[in-house]
């Protein structure tokens, strides 16, 4: 397991490999924007396939759905996003930096720690909150005017600039994330929608779509990988938190008079761990529970906890699981006037389900999936990614790249495995070159094609992870490459 700190060498190998680069970069950039490159598109892809594939084809009680990305503003207004959904900033009055408040103090009490006076006298905040904060390092949920006590009662400074000891910010205030897009071309006769914020929204609008259209019984799911923007001022950090990013999210209804939510609820932790750590093969030991404060959490939902992985830049929300009752459904009864009631074929009961929200972020999957294979060992970088996830599968060596015969044969069992796997043909360089590269990028497996090759019908295939070699017969590749597929572990 690495013991980085910082994303500096991830996001150096990320653009020297073509994972991924920064957007607009040849005008300059844009902040919080990026673009996958040819491996962290296949990266990318490989994690959202795998989550699909577990959450929507793997089970019988979840369905699939792809809502559009520019929506009615009603949907906003009945969600409560209009109103409520902003993060709360402040500005440095000297250096114009900008930046999101609870983070502000989040990370000057990281910093701080324990040399911070939980006695302090404090007018607004108390001293149960006080204390809660620097314990559990979050400051959600907070009111811009305990913000601002903070902020001048601890002096924090501003880390950008030496002249703000905590004197020189603005008052903090609120920011609405929603994305307007206003919607035809005669100025004036336009009309606002919004660019989703999330992508759960679609589950609720369509439900009545979905249960007429389908046989779902309850309960089941609705499930939705797609695209969502927020107007997010937080930098840095890579692809952590960005405009535009991927979500996967399911809205699971269910009558909560048949089945018990705390029980689904836990069913739906074990579901999200095992697929961090047996899917995506990520190190236990690097996630974590947090459950929300009850100052934290939405008024509606009766629980929520977010899986956690430790980043090198600390733990961090991953996947956030809660219970979000009816509210969402009955938000959009009353805003839309139209009746999202359905009918239980079992107990022939009509209701508004309640629902569990499992929402994740496709980025920082992708991410954490970097952070958690990067490794450094006797001079080589390697990404230990599971292969179920790495860019390529196999990379298909010819010895030597000057020997027709050689490379024929590798061209041959390229295209073979390419039926099964992704794989590549790397000829450039010598061999030690060849498996330094693929190390860098991931690939598991390098199959070499040597003139024993020609007589035997064997190849070399190399362990990415250990550096084993072993002679496997050409027409076993496909099956002994399955087979340490499903083997692998860190
Ligand atoms: P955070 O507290 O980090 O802003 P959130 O609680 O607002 O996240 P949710 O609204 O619960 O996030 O969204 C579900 C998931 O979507 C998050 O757990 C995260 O993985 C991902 N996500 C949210 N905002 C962003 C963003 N700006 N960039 C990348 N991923 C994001």
């Amino acid at each position: 397991m690495n013991n980085l700190t910082d994303l500096s060498k991830i996001t150096a190998l990320a653009k020297r490999r073509g994972f991924i680069y920064p957007g607009s970069e040849i005008y300059g950039g844009l902040a919080n924007t990026y673009d996958y490159g040819p491996m962290g598109v296949e990266l990318l892809r490989n994690i959202r396939n795998l989550w699909w594939e577990e959450f929507v084809h793997g089970r019988d009680d979840i369905v699939g759905l792809e809502a559009s990305l520019i929506s009615h503003q009603e949907i906003w207004k009945a969600s409560g996003h209009t109103s409520g959904f902003a993060d709360a900033l402040v500005d440095c009055r000297n250096c114009k930096l900008r930046m999101r408040a609870d983070h502000l103090l989040e990370d000057y009490i990281e910093k701080k720690g324990k040399e911070l006076d939980v006695t302090k006298k404090m007018e607004v905040i108390s001293p149960d909150e006080l204390k809660l904060a620097i314990e559990s390092l979050k400051v959600e949920g907070w009111s811009e005017v305990k913000m601002d006590e903070f902020i001048s009662a601890f002096y924090v400074p501003c880390p950008n600039c030496s002249e703000n000891k905590g004197d020189k910010w603005t008052k903090v205030r609120k920011f609405n994330l929603l994305f307007p897009v206003n919607l035809g071309i005669v100025e004036g006769d336009q009309s606002l929608a919004y660019l989703r914020g999330e992508t759960a929204q679609g589950m609720f609008i369509n439900f009545m779509n979905v249960t007429a259209s389908t046989r779902v019984k309850l309960p089941f799911g609705i499930a939705q990988l797609g695209k969502s923007f927020r107007n997010e001022i937080t930098p840095g950090n890579s692809v952590f938190r960005t405009l535009e990013f991927e979500q996967g999210e399911i809205e699971y209804f269910f009558d909560p008079e048949v089945n018990n939510w705390e029980e689904l609820f836990e069913g739906w932790k074990s579901s999200m761990w095992d697929f961090i750590t047996k899917g995506l093969g990520i190190y236990a030991e690097n996630l974590r529970w947090r459950i929300h404060s009850d100052e934290e959490r939405s008024f509606y939902s009766k629980r929520t906890e977010d899986l956690e992985y430790k980043f090198p830049f600390g733990f961090k929300e991953l996947w956030g699981l809660a219970y979000r009752t009816d509210y969402d459904l009955s938000q959009h009864e009353k805003g839309s006037g139209k009746e999202l009631r359905m009918v239980d074929s079992q107990t022939g009961k009509k209701l508004l389900p309640h629902v569990i929200e499992p929402a994740v972020g496709v980025n920082r999957l992708f991410l954490m999936a970097l952070s958690d294979a990067y490794c450094e060992e006797e001079g080589r970088v390697v990404l230990k990614l599971s292969p179920k996830i790495a860019p390529f599968t196999v990379a298909v060596f010819p010895l030597l790249a000057n020997k027709e015969e050689l490379v024929s044969k590798a061209g041959e069992i390229h295209k073979t495995l390419k039926r099964v796997f992704h794989a590549t043909v790397d000829a450039r360089g010598n061999i030690g070159k060849r498996y330094l590269s693929q190390d860098e990028i991931g690939t598991p497996y390098c199959v070499t094609v040597d003139f024993d090759t020609l007589t035997d019908n064997m190849v070399t295939v190399r362990d990415r992870d250990t550096k084993d070699q072993e002679r496997v017969l050409i027409s076993n590749l496909i099956p002994f490459i399955q087979g340490k597929m499903e083997s692998w572990g860190k």
